[in-house]
C-alpha cells in the first residue's frame, strides 16, 4: 500500500529523541538545534501588523518584493552575475527544491559524513544515490575524500558551513579548494549556510560568488529564532531558480506572507549579541568537558559532537537518558556510531547540568 519511495526514509532520529522529552520529568534538553532566544520585539509587532492590515494571502511563489529587495543588498552584483534570489519555505523547503530541480534518478550527490540527515534522505526520495565523503577524525573536508568518493555519476555535491552536526566553520582558503575542485569536476554546488551568523572565531566565508554552479540557501530559523515561521532564501543562477520556483508552485506555493513582512528588518546589533553569548555557551560546553571527552572545538553552529568515551552512540545515549539528559546519537548523522550531538541552544542553567551528568558518566 505504502509507495517504496516513502518506505525508503526513516523518520528523524533527532525527532525521536525530542519526543522523548515530553516523557521525563525536567528533562536536560540538549537534543534540538532550536534557539533558546525569543524572536526580536520588532519583527514580532512587524508580523502582527501585517496581519492586522489583512496581508494575509498568497505572495508571489518567489516571495515578498520588499524581502527579497531586503535580503539582495547582502549579495551585491547579483543580477549582473545572472542569478536570481526567492524566498523558501526555510532551508528545508529550498533544499527540496534545490534537490529536485538538479537531480534526475541514479544521479549521486556527495554528502559529507557527518551530515545533518535531510541531505541523504532527500536524496533516497528522489530514487537518487547519496555517497559519503568522510570527514573524520577532524571534520575538514579535503580533496582527498572528495576524489575518493566522485564517480561519473555525481551531480551534485553538498557543503555546509558552519556544520551541523559538527560546528566545522570552512576556512576561506578550504571553500576555495573546494569550489575549484567542483569546477574542474563540473558538477553542481549547494552550499547551505543556514547557520551563518554564528561563527565564533573568524569572520564566516560565504561560498556566494565563488562558483557559477553554486546554489546557496540561508533562512531565518536559526539566526532569528523562529524554526515554526518556515522562512528562508535561495540565491543562484536565473535558470535553475526558475525550475525551482516552478516547483515551489506546485508544492509549498509561497512562505508564510505575513511572517514574511515581519522579517524585512536589520538587525545585525542582535545578531552580533547573540553571536557573543553563543559563543560563551559553547566555551561552557567546551571548559566543562575537555579533561573528559575527546572532540574538535566547534567553531561555529551550536553543536559539539564528541566522541563517546566507551561503546558505541546509541547505547551512551540510552545511559544518557536515563539520566534525564537528551543528547542524540552519532549514528543519526552518520554512518559511524562513534560519536554524539549536543546541542548548546540552550539556557546556561540547562548546560551545567548536562556537563554534570556528562562529567559522571565518563
Ligand atoms: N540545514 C541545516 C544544516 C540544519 O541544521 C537545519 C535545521 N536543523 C536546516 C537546514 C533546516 O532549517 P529550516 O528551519 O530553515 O528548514
Amino acid at each position: 500500500m505504502i509507495s517504496k519511495r516513502a518506505l525508503s526514509i526513516d523518520s528523524s532520529g533527532i525527532r525521536k529523541v525530542f519526543a522523548l522529552a515530553a516523557s521525563i520529568d525536567n528533562p536536560i534538553n540538549l537534543s534540538i538545534g532550536q534557539p533558546d532566544f525569543f524572536v526580536p520585539e520588532l519583527i514580532k509587532d512587524q508580523a502582527i501588523a501585517a496581519i492586522r492590515e489583512n496581508r494575509n494571502g498568497y505572495t508571489q511563489t518567489n516571495g515578498l518584493l520588499e524581502l527579497r529587495q531586503h535580503l539582495a543588498s547582502s549579495y551585491p552584483g547579483l543580477a549582473e552575475r545572472g542569478e536570481d534570489i526567492f524566498i523558501s519555505s526555510g532551508v528545508s523547503g529550498g533544499l527540496f527544491l534545490a534537490y529536485a530541480a538538479l537531480l534526475d534518478p541514479g544521479d549521486e550527490v556527495l554528502v559529507p559524513d557527518p551530515y545533518f540527515c535531510m541531505y541523504r534522505d532527500l536524496a533516497l526520495l528522489l530514487n537518487a544515490q547519496p555517497v559519503y565523503y568522510d570527514t573524520y577524525p577532524d571534520f575538514r573536508p579535503t580533496l582527498a575524500q572528495l576524489e575518493a568518493s566522485y564517480s561519473s555519476r555525481t551531480k551534485l555535491l553538498v557543503l555546509n558551513s558552519p556544520g551541523n552536526p559538527t560546528g566545522y566553520v570552512y576556512s576561506p582558503e578550504e571553500l576555495d579548494e573546494i569550489l575549484e575542485w567542483a569546477k574542474k569536476k563540473d558538477i553542481w554546488v549547494i552550499s547551505d549556510e543556514i547557520y551563518s551568523s554564528f561563527s565564533y572565531d573568524d569572520l564566516f566565508a560565504s561560498a556566494w560568488g565563488k562558483y557559477d554552479k553554486l546554489i546557496l540557501l540561508d533562512g531565518f530559523s536559526k539566526s532569528h529564532g523562529c524554526t515554526g515561521w518556515r522562512v528562508g532564501w535561495a540565491v543562484g543562477p536565473k535558470n535553475v531558480i526558475e525550475q525551482m520556483l516552478k516547483i515551489q508552485q506546485y508544492t509549498f506555493v509561497c512562505a508564510p506572507a505575513p511572517l514574511q513582512a515581519g522579517l524585512v528588518c536589520d538587525i545585525s546589533e542582535q545578531l552580533q549579541l547573540i553571536r557573543e553569548q553563543y559563543r560563551a555557551k559553547r566555551d561552557l560546553l567546551v571548559e566543562g568537558l575537555k579533561s573528559h571527552y575527546q572532540f574538535v572545538k566547534p567553531g561555529g553552529a551550536f553543536y559539539l559532537f564528541p566522541e563517546v568515551p566507551a561503546g558505541d552512540g546509541a547505547s551512551f545515549v540510552a545511559r544518557c537518558i536515563e539520566n534525564k539528559l537528551l543528547v542524540v546519537p552519532g549514528n543519526v548523522f552518520s554512518r559511524r556510531d562513534t560519536h554524539f550531538r549536543i546541542s548548546f541552544a540552550a539556557s546556561d542553567e540547562t548546560l551545567q547540568r548536562g556537563v554534570e551528568v556528562l562529567r559522571k558518566l565518563v
